[in-house]
């Protein structure tokens, strides 16, 4: 039965001489891959709706854990402005691929609101860097690995926060302080706060180059050392970092 599916497509590739497998983010049912059949020929009116990024009210015939079939659809938007733009273009090429990868750990629905609303912001062109490693921090709960921000890493105890370290999974004490980065509470607050914001909601963002930077490489620390999740994307955004 043919019904309509509001969804995000994160990936396409190639299926036979002229049809597509598309990896759709769907408000209803998460991760739904779905064969566009014919697609890729020029006369084919799903041509237009098997591009990365977009956004559209898919018509599908659903095959739960099997190949759905597109048989149409409505576009919403497009993001990325067709690659105009090639940094905001690596950035949600990023945020989809990550997106794709924690699905297939965690197929929760929630997570097509918070690829939407950071989608959302990118295009607004808020700062591209800290939308990402707000939704990096809020996937962490998806795959089960949220950092434990109430106790040291080195010797378990309540105390306060001095450092702070990817590779050991959170905060270092005074006591135990080798040579982590320095935090302060101050950062520490906006860090928890990266974890509870609604995305939709953020209209501005307050932050040092030197504290952005720390997020940062704390979230690629935290991510190389505790997931499983490789993605190749990161490396194209390497190219655009200052
Ligand atoms: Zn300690």
């Amino acid at each position: 039965m043919k019904e309509e599916v509001e969804g995000i497509i994160l990936k396409e590739t190639p299926y036979s001489e002229t049809s597509k497998v598309l990896q759709i983010l769907t408000k209803k049912y998460g991760l739904v891959s779905a064969i566009a059949k014919g697609a890729s020929s020029i006369k084919s009116n799903l041509r237009s709706l098997t591009i990365p990024f977009l956004y559209a009210k898919f018509e599908l015939i659903y095959k739960e854990g099997k190949l759905s079939i597109l048989t149409g659809g409505n576009i919403i938007k497009l993001y990325g402005e067709g690659k105009s733009d090639l940094k905001l273009y690596a950035y949600m090429s990023y945020l989809c691929d990550l997106s794709y990868n924690v699905l297939k750990e965690n197929n929760d629905k929630e997570i097509f609101d918070i690829l939407k609303s950071s989608l959302d912001k990118l295009s607004e062109k808020l700062d591209y860097e800290v939308i990402k490693n707000i939704v990096e921090f809020k996937y962490l709960n998806y795959l089960g690995i949220e950092p434990n921000f109430n106790i040291c890493h080195k010797c378990h105890m309540v105390k306060d926060f001095y450092a702070i370290d990817g590779k050991i999974g959170g905060f270092v004490c005074h006591d135990c302080f080798k040579n982590e980065r320095l935090i302060t509470p101050n950062l520490l607050k906006k860090m928890k706060r990266f974890q509870e914001v609604n995305i939709s909601e953020i209209t501005e963002i307050k932050l040092t180059d030197e504290e952005k930077k720390l997020i940062s490489e704390f979230l690629r620390e935290y991510y190389e050392t505790f997931s499983a999740v490789y993605l190749n994307s990161i490396k194209f955004l390497d190219m655009f970092k200052s």
